[in-house]
């Protein structure tokens, strides 16, 4: 059942960085409703496995004072909740996972650091799949997170706890990670603007690797506006990540109107196929309709390679995480098995016993497909799979300037009801993964809700480093 939803208050920083202005808040009321809104929810939900409620108070009135004289930063009055994947310097972190039991982070992430630096509020880190590896956040050793607008319902995964707490009002934006559509897939399943930069817009430096060639950290925000500015504040060359982009970091907050016609492809397996609810269907040319309305161009295009996404999508990242997290060993961090007798019982009793099922299956899955014999049959031929798509994707920019789909092919679904078979629940992901297989950039925006009062979400795909035209469109589809 739909439970009544709770009433908003901020939906944006602009909103709130205007009531800091004129005294009408202050940091230390946000802080105060946050935690009083987890207070009242989390133990439903379980978004948050760790709540700095002392810490967030003192900063709060740190903020304050700041605002007072003058030096405040860019994000004074933003309460901020992250993901258990991301460093924070003297706070647990544990992916998710019983193999990180007790871990403490030496060091704090790039993307978090710039945020703190711009007087951002941490006021807890989040429950999500172990290792980031899920779509509906039931792989997590800190148990399911739910849905806010139906607890039966999955809040989506990996980032759910990040969703959840964002969808609930128990903070005001989160910062999660994005491999396959951990961002985007559980903003569309919960009401919210998910947004994936390009590969290597934001530094990794902090980030707990899945799939290092696909992962990225993401905003999750009630509107496209706070998208924009926590990615200007994130992104950006990082001594601490050789990968990352060194391109310069356009200003996001401020580009956001657009007034140029478009060109917008759709694909068209996001309208047709049978596997999409047909609620989702009608939402998605609703939206069409809309946006031919507002004067741009729509079309469809097909995508025959779509049926390799997935598999694309699983060996490789299986084939990354398999070498990834061979450093959690039982020497170096977290859990360590009572009862090995020598080191390679105890690498294996820590690791069987530290890691769920999901984390072991792909584990397994990652090493067979870079195993001598299988190497070239499986690893090497997703490669050259993956640059054929990126090649395709490539020439679909040359027609449009954006890409659209439905962000899922299902709304949320039931707790327990696609577990049994990891099949189905990779399906989650059909039409996200493609933009991780391509490195683009990509946006879940909401997009209504079916007769259920379930979210749906309107995913957008732009060209490599275009952010600032893509938050502008799907900011321009706030307005009509
Ligand atoms: N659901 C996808 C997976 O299970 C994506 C996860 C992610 O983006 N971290 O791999």
């Amino acid at each position: 059942m739909v439970k009544n939803y709770p009433p908003k208050t901020y939906t944006s920083l602009t909103e709130i960085q205007a009531d800091l202005r004129t005294g009408s808040t202050t940091c230390a009321q946000l802080v105060a409703h946050y935690l009083r809104n987890i207070e009242a929810q989390n133990a439903t939900l379980n978004a948050f496995v760790a709540v700095y409620a002392e810490q967030a108070r003192a900063r709060a009135v740190e903020i304050d004072a700041k605002i007072a004289s003058g030096t405040a930063g860019r994000l004074a009055g933003m309460v901020l909740g992250i993901k258990d994947v991301l460093c924070y310097k003297d706070h647990g972190l544990q992916a998710g996972s019983k193999i990180l039991d007790g871990f403490t982070s030496q060091f704090t992430a790039t993307a978090v650091q710039r945020v703190l630096d711009e007087d951002a509020i941490i006021i807890g880190r989040q429950n999500c799949d172990e290792f980031a590896m899920g779509s509906s956040n039931e792989n997590s050793a800190f148990g399911v997170v739910r849905n806010a607008i139906d607890p039966a319902r999955v809040p989506g995964g990996s980032s759910g706890g990040s969703a959840v707490a964002v969808q609930a009002d128990m903070c005001l934006a989160s910062l999660g990670s994005d491999t396959g559509g951990s961002v985007r897939q559980p903003a569309a399943f919960c009401g919210v603007v998910g947004l994936k930069p390009t590969y290597a817009r934001v530094s990794r430096w902090g980030l707990v690797a899945y799939g290092s060639s696909f992962d990225c950290i993401g905003p999750i925000t009630k509107c496209v506006a706070d998208a924009a500015i926590l990615l200007e504040i994130m992104a950006g060359s990082d001594d601490f990540d050789s990968t990352v982009s060194d391109q310069p970091v356009p200003a996001y907050s401020q580009n956001l109107p657009l007034n140029k016609k478009l060109r917008i492809g759709y694909l068209r397996e996001g309208l047709e196929s049978e596997g999409v609810d047909a609620q989702i269907k009608r939402a998605t040319s609703q939206k069409l309709d809309q946006i031919r309305a507002a004067g741009h161009q729509v079309e469809a295009f097909d995508f025959p390679l779509i049926k390799y996404f997935l598999p694309t999508y699983y060996v490789l990242t299986t084939a990354e995480a398999s070498s990834n997290l061979s450093r959690f060993d039982g020497v170096r961090y977290g859990h360590r098995s009572a009862g090995a007798t020598d080191l390679v019982s105890l690498y294996k009793k820590s690791r069987s016993e530290g890691f769920g099922d999901e984390v072991r299956r792909r584990i397994m899955l990652g090493t067979f497909v870079l195993s001598a014999n299988y190497y070239d049959a499986y690893y090497t031929k997703a490669q050259k799979v993956r640059r054929l798509i990126a090649q395709e994707t490539q020439k679909l920019f040359e027609r449009f300037d954006f890409v659209v789909s439905p962000t899922t092919p299902t709304t949320a679904f039931l707790l327990g009801q696609q577990t049994p078979d990891p099949l189905q629940m990779y399906l989650a992901d059909i039409f996200t993964v493609q933009a991780n297989v391509v490195g683009n950039p990509c946006i879940s925006v909401p997009n209504g809700a079916d007769e259920n009062g379930l979210p749906i979400g309107f995913q957008i795909m732009g060209s490599p480093f275009e952010e600032a035209n893509l938050l502008a469109f799907a900011e321009s589809l706030e307005k009509i």
